[in-house]
């Protein structure tokens, strides 16, 4: 799995924002060898945002879908992902 870079996803500070709000509530829906989906709590629904091997990240949501751009839950993902690394980083 690849993460994304800070730069990325600092790239919009709105949607960066948002995505600090919701990480909290990421939760993986389930793991394949090559794909991984993580369940996203946006304003008022759920979202799906899916790792896949080889093409990257992508979300359900209509952002994604309009623009094609990364949007607040796959950053949300990212950063808590971040965050776990870290944790497990530092109980080593
Ligand atoms: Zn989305």
């Amino acid at each position: 799995m690849k993460l994304l870079d800070s730069e990325s996803l600092k790239s919009n500070i709105k949607i960066y924002n948002k995505a600090l709000s919701i990480k909290n509530t990421v939760k993986v829906e389930s793991i394949s060898l090559r794909n991984i989906s993580f369940i996203v709590k946006g304003d008022n629904t759920y979202h799906s945002v899916i790792y896949i091997e080889n093409k990257g990240w992508s979300c359900d949501c209509k952002y994604y879908s309009i623009h094609g751009r990364i949007c607040s839950h796959i950053i949300a993902v990212n950063l808590r992902l971040r965050e776990s690394l870290l944790c497990y980083k530092n109980k080593e």
